[in-house]
């Protein structure tokens, strides 16, 4: 291995870096935050569908799949995930529905849930997808590239709630492998992507707000101010905050009047399709304990030692060379 002195400093620097550096500093918290105060949330009584559920529906409708059939099955399985059938289905995710109201009968209550994805800080299914189809935005929402999705579902499989969801027969694989279409492409709720660029608030937060006024379920906002509202409100009425720890913090803060933890467990027992995990463990920002860390750092070091070693022995070597051939000459 030949390295010049000015190499072997950035790779030790680089490696001590690595050991050293927080992984709390890859969060990207973004500009605006959602509040979703479940303690207000009805489910638009009296109406078939949800309000905010129609306005998210009508408003991305242009961009639901239209998958061609019959549609392959997606190799090496046997099988393809196809909604296209089930387009009117809205007490679930679906390519075709990226937000509904999850209904929890607990202690006497009844709650629902307004779900969607959390936007997440520092999103797993970002960095998990091999083809760079998904993205953060500086708004703080996280988006996916339908022209570039091939459907490999990688997003689903890292965000801890499974929110992204698939369907067959559409997108890439249709122009590059045909015979693989069953792949498909996937779909979430962008946080009204184009809206909010335009100053916008997100459809589903104005059509709750039109209804409910003052007692709209949903805030939309700059971040800082969504969380200090957040967290006044918890503490003045003894509610609980979910969204701003989990998977290492996220852009969706929810208010509830009961714990988190007694939700969770209630969606657990009914073997609900969407969970709300309290400990939520980002897999790609996992805290290194202090002993690993110390571990890591030994690892740098020994590895700095071992090339400063060779370095100088290197460089010895060299001289011992030129000494020798000073002899000669
Ligand atoms: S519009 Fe508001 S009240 Fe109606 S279901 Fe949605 S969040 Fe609940
Ligand atoms: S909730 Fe899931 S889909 Fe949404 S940003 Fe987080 S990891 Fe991604
Ligand atoms: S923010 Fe937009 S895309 Fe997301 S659930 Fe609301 S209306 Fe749908």
């Amino acid at each position: 291995m030949n390295f010049n002195r000015r190499q072997f400093f950035k790779v030790a620097l680089g490696l001590s870096a690595l050991a050293l550096t927080p992984k709390e500093l890859k969060a990207s918290p973004g500009k605006y935050a959602t509040l979703i105060d479940i303690t207000k949330c009805d489910r638009c009584e009296g109406e078939f569908m949800p309000l905010c559920v129609k306005a998210c529906r009508e408003v991305n409708k242009h961009r639901f799949p239209d998958p061609k059939k019959p549609i392959p099955p997606y190799w090496p399985r046997k099988t393809y995930e196809d909604w296209s059938d089930k387009r009117e289905i809205i007490d679930t995710l679906s390519p075709y529905n990226w937000l509904f109201i999850q209904k929890v009968e607990i202690e006497g209550h009844t709650l629902f849930i307004p779900r969607r994805c959390m936007h997440c800080d520092s999103p797993p299914c970002v960095k998990g997808c091999p083809f760079g189809a998904l993205s953060k935005q500086p708004e703080g929402n996280t988006v996916i590239d339908h022209n570039i999705c091939f459907g490999g579902a990688k997003c689903r499989d890292v965000c801890p709630w499974h929110i992204p969801q698939r369907q067959a027969g559409v997108g890439i694989y249709l122009k590059l492998m045909p015979k693989l279409a069953g792949g498909g492409v996937m779909y979430k709720c962008d946080l009204c992507d184009a809206r909010i660029k335009r100053g916008e608030e997100p459809a589903c937060v104005v059509a709750c707000r039109e209804r409910l006024k003052d007692r709209a379920v949903y805030t939309f906002g700059k971040r800082e101010e969504i969380f200090a509202l957040a967290k006044n409100r918890a503490s003045e009425e003894g509610l609980y905050i979910y969204g701003d720890r989990q998977n290492g913090g996220t852009s969706t803060l929810y208010l509830s009047s009961i714990p988190f933890e007694k939700i969770e467990a209630k969606l657990k027992e009914t073997r609900a399709r969407f969970g709300m995990p309290v400990k939520v463990v980002n897999r790609y920002m996992e805290e290194i304990n202090p002993w690993g860390k110390a571990v890591l750092v030994a690892g740098a070091l020994g590895i700095g030692a071992g090339l400063v070693g060779a370095f100088y022995s290197k460089k010895e070597e060299k001289e011992e060379k030129h000494g020798e051939n000073q002899e000669i000459f």
